[in-house]
């Protein structure tokens, strides 16, 4: 499994392509401002992307959709609770002073319990609210292997935990989401967060100052 971030000004959000090895089939996730940084690495790596997965819909993790979509025919994803998000795309930028335009239409919803395939890799999808109501933990890893690493968005960060201010936002919410989802994941699990640098489940379990003492 390839996997390459980008991240731009001004947000600095990762956007993630995660590509299985031996298909050059791929997911696009989070395309924002960097899209075109991810449409590069997806050339680069010879990988065609099957499926654009949203982790949640703040507009610095849908601002490339548009792009993503038109670049590689590939369906959107989303959890349902976070619709109105994406479709206030427009109003979540005049919020923070950005002329952004609408996006297109979502083409599919998570389900519980529906794992999503691409080449040999598989994506289990597990609902994570909290920094928003839909957002969602991206568990992806190859087919035959137990190993899985994390896309989390903005729930948990190395060192820090997303914020409950924004719509639909809840402190206690995301907590329960990191302790009873993320959590349960092995400590050598690799989280891969919306902003900054990976780490992993033991490191934020041992360290993370909104979270030690958690299990
Ligand atoms: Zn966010
Ligand atoms: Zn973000």
């Amino acid at each position: 499994m390839l996997i390459r971030t980008a991240a731009v000004s001004p947000f600095f959000k990762n956007g993630y392509v995660v590509t299985c090895a031996a298909t050059r089939q791929a997911v696009l996730i989070d395309p924002g401002d960097e899209v075109a940084e991810l449409l590069a690495a997806m050339a680069a790596d010879r990988a065609t992307v099957t499926a654009i997965l949203l982790t949640h819909a703040h507009l610095d993790h849908i601002t490339g959709v548009t792009q993503a979509k038109s670049a590689t025919g590939a369906p959107v994803w989303i959890h349902r609770d976070d619709l109105f998000l994406y479709y206030g795309v427009v109003e979540q930028g005049r919020m923070f002073g950005f002329d952004v335009r609408p996006q297109p239409a979502i083409d599919r919803f998570y389900e519980p319990g529906r794992q999503l395939e691409f080449g040999h890799c598989v994506v289990d999808v597990h609902h994570t609210p909290g920094h928003s109501p839909g957002g969602v933990c991206l568990a992806i890893g190859e087919n035959d292997a137990k190993r899985r690493d994390l896309f989390v968005g903005d729930t948990l960060f190395a060192g820090s935990i997303g914020r409950t201010d924004l719509p639909g936002g809840d402190m206690d919410t995301l907590l329960a989401s990191i302790r009873n989802v993320l959590f349960t994941f092995p400590d050598d699990a690799v989280v891969y967060s919306g902003h900054g640098p990976e780490t992993t489940i033991g490191q934020e379990k041992r360290t993370n100052p909104f979270l030690r003492g958690a299990t």
